[in-house]
């Protein structure tokens, strides 16, 4: 199994052999073309088994025929948002999709607590398409109108077991309210209590089952 079989495009491809990975890791290799495809998915997986590669690489991939057209910032609104449990978690996603989106003129952000709102706003406000987020924080920012949320397509759920545990249900309630144009949504989860699956049945449709 090598990454080129998997369906990505070109120039994700061409960023993943640019971080030397030779072949993708069992989630990557499932979820990948489950995602491409539209589907839902449910995965069950721990961080350290390259989960963040596996829904990266297909969310940039299905958004790159829309980079790279110069069109205004007006016009670049958010197409995928990624809400994360905590700082060091949304950072790391961030890091993924900038290394994963080098060869594409796609817009990322990261936006969470316990630092000064103001320095997240510019950016945001000047467009962004990919969003990584911690809940509480993204709220504050739809508050203040820094940003709107109406055009994501797709919801990254990621360690949603730890956004449970620290108390986010309600924030990810509202933000999947905001998501009027929601088309596709994974949820990752180290673990599945009942809280889990109820939330996987309430926000997934016929969602694929990723298991590693
Ligand atoms: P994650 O589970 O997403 O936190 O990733 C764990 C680590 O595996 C990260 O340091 C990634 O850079 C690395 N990684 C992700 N995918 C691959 C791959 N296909 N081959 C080798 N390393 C990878």
């Amino acid at each position: 199994m090598t990454f080129s079989t998997l369906g990505l495009a070109p120039e994700v491809l061409r960023a993943v052999a640019d971080t030397g990975y030779e072949n993708p890791t069992p989630i990557q290799a499932q979820a990948i073309p489950l995602v491409l495809a539209g589907r839902d998915v449910l995965g069950a997986a721990q961080t350290g088994t390259g989960k963040t590669a596996a829904f990266t690489l297909p969310i940039l991939s299905k958004l790159a025929p829309h980079a790279n057209t110069g069109a205004s910032p007006a016009r670049h609104p958010v197409r995928a948002l990624v809400l994360t449990p905590t700082r060091e978690l949304a950072d790391q996603v961030f890091d993924n999709v900038k290394a994963y989106g080098k060869h594409l003129a796609l817009r990322p952000h990261v936006v969470f607590g316990g630092v000064d709102i103001k320095d997240q706003t510019a950016t945001l406000r000047a467009g962004v398409e990919v969003l990584v987020a911690t809940p509480g924080r993204l709220l504050d920012h739809v508050q203040q109108k820094n940003v709107n949320l109406s055009q994501v397509e797709i919801l990254v759920l990621d360690e949603a077991d730890r956004m449970l545990d620290m108390g986010f249900i309600l924030d990810i309630k509202k933000i999947i309210g905001l998501l009027t144009n929601r088309k596709q949504t994974l949820l990752f989860s180290a673990t599945f209590s009942p809280e889990i699956k109820k939330l996987a049945s309430e926000f997934l449709t016929n969602p694929a089952l990723v298991e590693v």
